[in-house]
């Protein structure tokens, strides 16, 4: 695989590679996290930025209309539990067609827009030292730690970031090993390997390992191969002690349970957290409303929309599927507050009341 911190890169050219606490879902998931008082946890795509990574990487280079055919007809060929392997081939098509770098991918990744005011709400919480914060992502640690990266972010994400691995390998090298796996019948790969190269011209090749595979997989009906946002955010919370310390004239005594948690998110797949692990103390931040249009032409710090009739695109999903559910199922409504936000402006201002409440 290639070592990206490795590699001298030039001055100016795109964001410097993640490293470290990006790689934390791999390599050090059953570490023992912070005590804190309240969790955040907050959804990557269309919560952090305001656009799908998986979709706006490749649209960089290919266009939104281009990326759109190329992904519809690979998910209708291979079914839509297999769309971490069309992206990730979509990608090698980008790098071998453009002659780009992993650089290039990584640099389109970091400039993804995001809300100032989504933003301002994650630096609230972060000058709060009784909070931590996390990333659960069915996107990738290596477009998501670019961004963050470019972006000076990571550092607020104490308690992790969650999300499936990509992996670049080098062209040459990946081949080779693909060919010694073949030669000694161990091909295939892992259950949590779902890499295809179609392109094979580029010099770097991309491929997502699924987050899921660090566990063994999942056995959530409702979520999608890669991940489930229940499992994680129930290994981060068994790994997080919570500090409620009440001081007295003559005694300090110190509660142990789970923190608090305030679940920041847009998409079905938040669904399965607010519905399965999200209790009485907690809070469920969920976007609603409908998405700005053409958010892949949009570029770094974005400004709230001032006007709700431009916001055109689709809906959120998180709010119809946990409906949907209810009535399909019976399922539970959330036990925790829910409560609802569209623009930055409102994200912003909900997460202050929360930290005051808090504090008061
Ligand atoms: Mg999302
Ligand atoms: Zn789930």
């Amino acid at each position: 695989m290639v070592n990206v911190d490795a590699v001298t890169r030039r001055e100016g050219q795109g964001p410097t590679p993640p490293s470290s606490p990006l790689s934390s879902s791999s390599s050090s998931s059953r570490s023992i996290l912070p005590p804190i008082t309240t969790l955040f946890v907050w959804d990557f795509d269309w919560t952090i930025v305001n656009c799908n990574s998986d979709e706006y990487v490749p649209s960089h280079f290919l266009g939104d209309a281009e990326t759109e055919s190329r992904l519809r007809d690979m998910i209708i060929a291979r079914g839509h539990e297999r769309w971490h392997e069309c992206v990730s081939d979509l990608v090698n098509d980008c790098v071998a067609e453009f002659g780009l770098t992993l650089y290039d991918v990584l640099d389109a990744a970091s400039s993804m827009p995001y809300l100032t005011d989504v933003r301002g709400a994650i630096e609230d919480v972060g000058r709060d030292i009784t909070c931590g914060q996390a990333i659960i992502s069915d996107g990738n640690d290596s477009f998501i730690g670019a961004f963050l990266t470019k972006n000076g972010m990571d550092a607020y994400f104490t308690h992790g970031v969650m999300t499936n691995m990509g992996r670049w390998d080098d062209n040459d090298q990946y081949v080779d090993e693909k060919v010694d796996e073949a030669v000694i019948g161990g091909g295939g790969g892992d259950a949590g390997d779902n890499t295809r190269v179609t392109s094979g011209k580029g010099k770097h090749v991309f491929r997502v390992v699924h987050q899921s595979s660090i566990y063994g997989g999942h056995t959530s009906a409702h979520c999608p191969p890669n991940l489930c946002k229940s499992q994680v955010l129930l290994d981060i919370l068994d790994r997080t002690t919570e500090t409620t310390n009440t001081t007295t004239k003559t005694t300090t005594s110190t509660r142990k349970g789970r923190p608090r948690v305030v679940y920041v998110g847009d998409g079905s797949n938040d669904a399965c957290p607010a519905l399965h692990v999200l209790n009485e103390r907690d809070v469920l931040l969920a976007r609603d409303g409908r998405r700005i249009c053409n958010p892949n032409s949009m570029m770094g710090v974005q400004l709230d929309e001032e006007d709700d009739s431009a916001l055109t695109g689709d809906e959120f999903g998180i709010l119809p599927t946990i409906e949907r559910r209810k009535k399909k199922e019976g399922a539970r409504h959330p036990r925790c507050r829910v409560q609802t936000w569209n623009s930055g402006r409102q994200l912003r201002s909900l997460v202050r009341d929360i930290l005051n409440e808090a504090s008061s």
